[in-house]
């Protein structure tokens, strides 16, 4: 089968000529810019201030000419000082899950829901997915953009959509199992919730389910996850990608060959800049994802710093699609831990200890203070086959994990090896960090 083959789309926006692609980016740009300057306060004034006018950009790069904006932003304009367009225009409101503090709005009109729903579309097209699946919308419903993203990407394809939203995990169990679902849809760490409460009642997902396809989101999660989640179910892990301010779910997706994101470029469009200087870095560099969402018109952003780290990719995707691709989000910048003068990520743990096999995919890092000094530790589950060997090789089993933490962030940990189903599940993102400092 030839790659374009097992890789489908929707879309021939994603195959667009780049010379088409930056020219439709443009009038799109320069139609937003006139927009937000006519409608948004904060926006005109911070370009008044800067003697930036919309007739001021005439190429691509010119968008380094508009200020940024940030969740803070948000924050401050809430609930509506950033809505561009009348209320009588705006049909839904979400508001983000808030896991860094206050929640925000964001408002849409039927267009920006209409390509919001095509850009999951294009995504769930590109994991495989077809008419022909069956989709448990296993995200939360509501207020949080998962649920009705995935629904109406999902439907929008034709698919069958149990729209099942978050939590009782029993039912979850039972109708997936019923129905004969092909696709989920919901966190990977709910996902492996998932699968950890079917093993416990005997269930086997290779055996006893119809699961082809996850498309997981929402929240870091390494290859090594990645990795465990398909051994573990035999299912393919898809990487979707989306935050709250640009639409939700659907904002990039990867495709079959994994090189990254493919980002819905004609509608998102992504710049990487250095974090602490704001200046733009090329492509292939590494720092914060920043995106322009060229045609929202409920709440449009300019330069949404998002506080994910990644890097664009420079080598086109075998795939043929032209729009860009990312590099798999690492971590937020607010995620980093400073242990010991070290910044450390979640995700170099998570990497270290999935690469060893009798290791479960469920663990949780704890920090504390001893005197002057920072104490890392971590519990991470193993089978119970690995926990009634003897005393000498889970020592040796717990050196072998120290080793490889010690090897990724340069900082030594106590390794706590914990029985399968004792650490915490979530229904949706899950916290993995306890840091007891300053408390
Ligand atoms: P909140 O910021 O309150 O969590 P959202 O629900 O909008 O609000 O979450 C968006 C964030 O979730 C993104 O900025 C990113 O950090 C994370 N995220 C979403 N999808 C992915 C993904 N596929 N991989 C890694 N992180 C993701
Ligand atoms: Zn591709």
């Amino acid at each position: 089968m030839s790659s374009s083959e097992k890789c489908h789309a929707v879309s021939r926006l994603d195959y667009l000529p780049v010379g088409q692609l930056r020219a439709l980016q443009l009038a799109r740009l320069q139609e937003l810019v006139r927009h937000v300057y006519a409608n948004v306060p904060l926006t005109r004034r911070r370009m008044d201030e800067r003697e930036v006018r919309p007739e001021h950009i005439t190429s691509l790069k010119d968008i380094t000419l508009l200020p940024f904006m940030l969740k803070s932003d948000l924050r401050d304009e809430y609930p509506f000082g950033l809505f561009a367009s009348p209320m009588e225009e705006v049909v839904r409101f979400h508001c983000s899950s808030g896991t860094t503090g206050k929640p925000i709005v964001i408002g849409n009109t039927p267009r920006d829901l209409r390509i919001w729903r095509r850009c999951v579309m294009r995504a769930l097209a590109m994991c495989g997915i077809t008419r022909n699946d069956i989709v448990q919308v296993a995200y939360g419903y509501g207020l949080f953009t998962g649920g009705l993203g995935l629904h109406y990407g999902a439907e929008g394809l034709g698919c069958t959509v149990l729209p099942i939203s978050g939590g009782n995990t029993d039912r979850q169990l039972m109708l997936m199992k019923d129905f004969g679902v092909t696709v989920i849809a919901c966190t990977p760490s709910y996902f492996l919730h998932l699968v950890d409460e079917g093993m416990k009642k005997g269930i086997d997902f290779r055996r006893d389910m119809r699961l082809r396809h996850g498309v997981f989101g929402a929240e870091p999660w390494t290859e090594a996850m990645r990795d465990k989640i398909e051994r573990l179910t035999g299912i393919t892990a898809h990487d979707i990608y989306g935050l709250t301010e640009i639409c939700g779910p659907g904002v990039a997706n990867d495709c079959c060959h994994r090189r990254g994101l493919h980002v819905f470029e004609d509608h998102f469009y992504p710049e990487i800049i250095d974090p602490d200087t704001l200046e733009p870095l090329p492509d292939g560099e590494e720092g914060e994802l920043v995106f322009t969402t060229l045609t929202r018109r409920g709440t449009p952003m300019l330069r949404y710093r998002t506080r994910d780290l990644s890097r664009i990719y420079t080598e086109p995707c075998p795939c043929g699609r032209t729009i860009r691709t990312f590099e798999r989000i690492r971590a937020r910048t607010d995620d980093m831990l400073i242990i010991r003068g070290v910044n450390i990520f979640p995700s170099q743990i998570e990497t270290a200890l999935l690469s060893i096999d009798s290791v479960l995919p469920h663990y949780h890092i704890f920090i504390s203070r001893e005197g002057d000094l920072d104490m890392l530790e971590i519990k991470v589950e193993v089978t119970a086959q690995t926990l009634s060997d003897d005393i000498k090789s889970l020592e040796k089993l717990r050196a072998k994990l120290s080793r490889a933490i010690q090897g990724v962030i340069n900082v030594s940990a106590k390794i706590t090896l914990a029985e399968p189903h004792s650490l915490p599940r979530s229904e949706g993102k899950l916290n993995r960090v306890t840091d007891l400092r300053g408390r």
